[in-house]
């Protein structure tokens, strides 16, 4: 019986978000339907709560690091049974025919993929609402296997942070030899510095907070740059192969420019609401690029999940009730989370 969904949603980009009922659909034949045991929090989705990109629908409920139990599957679903352990990232369709679908690369569908949240089903009607909420229904080629060998509310935050993070260090063959620098320690920052330890590379995390210095080594950092500390920075100028750039508010893109070598690349994942200012002088010596990566699609995502898996990674995380929802956000913003806050839905009641 399809029974409301509960969960905590936000009714404008001024409010805070609330408690909120809405249904999902039944399952159809290829639907899974996943009871949420744990959702992570991403800056993505405060920055789409508050509409801080444009294009905001309400009511919103936000999340795109899910995990939890399947509770019912569709007459033709293979990949799950009642009871299995399932995860939900940040799309749950796309045309699954063009060039970039047809490459498991559901993130650049080019007529468009349909996000967790804050989208619109294929029908072209139904809104997506995501994982601050008790249970989600999706196609089973938009969900995931998820390890049960480790902590299951600290895999939630792969689902996002775990992936955008994996791609454009996959992408750009990160490695041995590389020397590669992961600006901002917050949810994709901590996870792209132990995953760069990972895939063989020197790692230098480069933040803002002087306290996070010592805990920037634990994570797996070689060395560590404030950014603040302009002796740092020029110490480093010119050093980097790669750097992955995770900021979410606006900042000077120029003075981390300044550390890549020649032909090196900052690729760019955080997404802060103002356009950055972009000095010629900073691409041209050195012959620098710059570039940019959007989560993952389908089958990277799961590779990226079998390999946190095999290496035993997994985000360090703070669980809150959902009540917390609205300080968590605003502590996200002061930079103060160690280092992604993972909802734990029992609280949903
Ligand atoms: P987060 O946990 O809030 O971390 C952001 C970090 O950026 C902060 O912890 C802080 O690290 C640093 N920072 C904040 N303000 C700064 C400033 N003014 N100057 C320099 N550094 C600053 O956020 P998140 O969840 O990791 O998300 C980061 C960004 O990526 C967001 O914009 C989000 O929307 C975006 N995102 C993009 C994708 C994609 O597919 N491309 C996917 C998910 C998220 P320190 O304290 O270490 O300085
Ligand atoms: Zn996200
Ligand atoms: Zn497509």
């Amino acid at each position: 019986m399809n029974t409301p969904t509960k969960a905590f949603a936000a009714m404008s980009p001024t409010t805070p978000l609330g408690p909120w009922e809405f249904k999902r659909r039944e399952p159809r034949p290829s639907d899974v339907e996943i009871e949420i045991l744990f959702c992570g929090v991403c800056h993505s989705d405060i920055h789409q709560a508050r509409d801080e990109w444009g294009g905001s629908t309400f009511p919103m409920v936000p999340g795109h690091e899910i995990v939890g139990r399947v509770t019912r599957v569709g007459s033709a679903v293979k990949k799950f049974k009642t009871g299995d352990l399932a995860g939900v990232g940040c799309l749950v369709d796309s045309c699954r025919d063009c060039a970039s679908c047809s490459e498991g690369l559901e993130q650049f569908c080019e007529k468009g993929m349909i996000g967790t949240y804050n989208g619109t089903e294929r029908d072209g009607k139904t809104p997506t609402y995501g994982g601050y909420s008790s249970s989600i229904v999706v196609d089973e080629r938009f969900t995931l296997k998820v390890p049960s060998n480790l902590d299951l509310a600290a895999v939630a935050p792969l689902l996002c942070a775990g992936i955008t993070t994996y791609s454009p260090l996959k992408h750009w063959k990160i490695g041995p030899g590389h020397t590669v620098a992961i600006v901002g320690l917050g949810g994709l920052g901590h996870m792209g510095v132990k995953l760069a330890r990972a895939f063989g590379a020197k790692v230098v995390a480069i933040t803002t907070s002087e306290k996070k210095k010592e805990d920037a080594k634990r994570l797996g950092a070689h060395d560590v740059i404030v950014s603040k500390n302009e002796n740092e920075m020029t110490a480093w100028a010119g050093k980097f192969d790669f750097i992955l750039n995770t900021v979410s508010a606006p900042h000077d893109i120029n003075a981390y420019l300044e550390l890549l070598k020649r032909d090196g690349t900052m690729c760019l994942v955080g997404v802060p609401d103002k356009a950055p200012e972009l000095q010629a002088f900073s691409l041209i010596m050195n012959r620098r690029k710059i570039g940019g990566s959007l989560i993952g699609g389908l089958p990277e995502t799961q590779e990226m999940l079998d390999f946190c898996s095999k290496h035993s990674i997994v985000s360090d995380i703070e669980i809150i009730p959902i009540q917390k929802i609205n300080e968590a956000y605003a502590r996200m913003i002061k930079g103060d989370v160690k280092y992604r806050f993972v909802i734990d839905l029992k609280s949903l009641g």
